[in-house]
């Protein structure tokens, strides 16, 4: 069946320092590799449509909402961490980001497409309840996942997250909410300095020493991840696809390569197929090489659309 691509002009006006890694052209350089690799026209092209509020406040505090509306500025950037800023288009963008995954969710929830891929700005894992940070400032992932289960229409989901950032935020949000199991694969000790012990059952983290190659990468991932996927058995999958645990990544050591990116995504799909009808939602997270996140992000959308 398709794979739905999730996409919106609004994402290249969240504006950022000069400089900044989480940059508008993260977005074109993903989206000219799916082009140059014949794949962008095999995909079910979607506009992304804004979160609403209440989809938001499922997981956000509304005092956070109103805090992060309240504090937009009209011009220039308003500052809420040392690299997390607001610009003027930054809330709309956010909210477009995470209402890419919820309308992601629902066109596999309604058995339009099997396979969506959420191609957004700013990115998510690191929002809290009540916190903006790492460059997130709305949990795009939490918030679709919420709504997957808000919807009645599964039970059990499960949030797979190998951004080489641990996701702390969306711990956070689901730390004692066992309709989910939550597997993370980050770089240890590292940005955001978190991850609770693993639960079986519950949460899947495998932390991983700076310098790990792919072969590591993937026997933990064997052994760590995958039995307890099956064991759940989770009626949707998510993904928080961050590409900046590629080698080339220059916020990060971590040395996987885009063959890592293509294996992961076919073993999640195996894991899909036998338990989720197919179903997997991915949205992006990291990545900050523009070539390297083009690349790793195109081989993932290739294996998702099984192209
Ligand atoms: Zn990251």
């Amino acid at each position: 069946m398709t794979t739905a691509l999730l996409q919106h002009p609004i994402f290249d006006r969240h504006e950022v320092a000069d400089g900044h890694p989480e940059c508008p052209q993260r977005l074109s350089s993903i989206t000219d590799a799916l082009h140059t690799q014949d794949l962008y026209d095999h995909l079910l092209h979607v506009e992304a449509r804004a979160a609403t509020q209440e989809e938001l406040e499922r997981v956000h505090a509304a005092p956070y909402l109103e805090m992060l509306e309240t504090r937009a500025p009209d011009e220039g950037f308003e500052r809420l961490d040392p690299d997390t800023w607001l610009s003027p288009n930054t809330v709309p963008a956010a909210r477009h980001a995470a209402g890419a995954a919820v309308l992601a969710t629902e066109l596999v929830l309604e058995g339009r497409v099997s396979t969506a891929f959420c191609c957004v700005r700013p990115p998510g894992h690191h929002a809290g309840q009540a916190s903006a940070m790492g460059f997130c400032y709305y949990n795009n992932v939490a918030v679709a996942a919420a709504h997957a289960l808000a919807s009645g229409a599964v039970e059990r989901i499960a949030i797979l997250d190998f951004d080489v950032h641990h996701g702390n935020g969306t711990e956070e949000i689901f730390l004692s909410d066992d309709r989910v199991l939550l597997c993370s694969s980050y770089q240890h000790p590292f940005y955001p300095y978190t991850g609770a012990p693993s639960q079986p059952g519950h949460i899947a983290n495998v932390p991983l020493p700076a310098g790990t190659k792919g072969p590591d990468f993937r026997a933990a991932i064997e052994a760590q991840w995958l039995p307890e996927i099956d064991r759940f058995a989770p009626q949707l999958i998510f993904i928080s696809a961050g590409f900046d645990a590629h080698a080339g990544d220059p916020l990060a050591q971590l040395l996987l390569t885009v063959d890592d990116y293509t294996w992961i995504t076919e073993r999640i799909l195996a894991l899909a197929g036998r338990h989720a009808q197919g179903r997997i939602v991915s949205s992006l997270e990291g990545g900050y090489a523009l070539d390297a996140l083009a690349a790793s992000a195109c081989a993932h959308v290739r294996t998702l659309a099984s192209l």
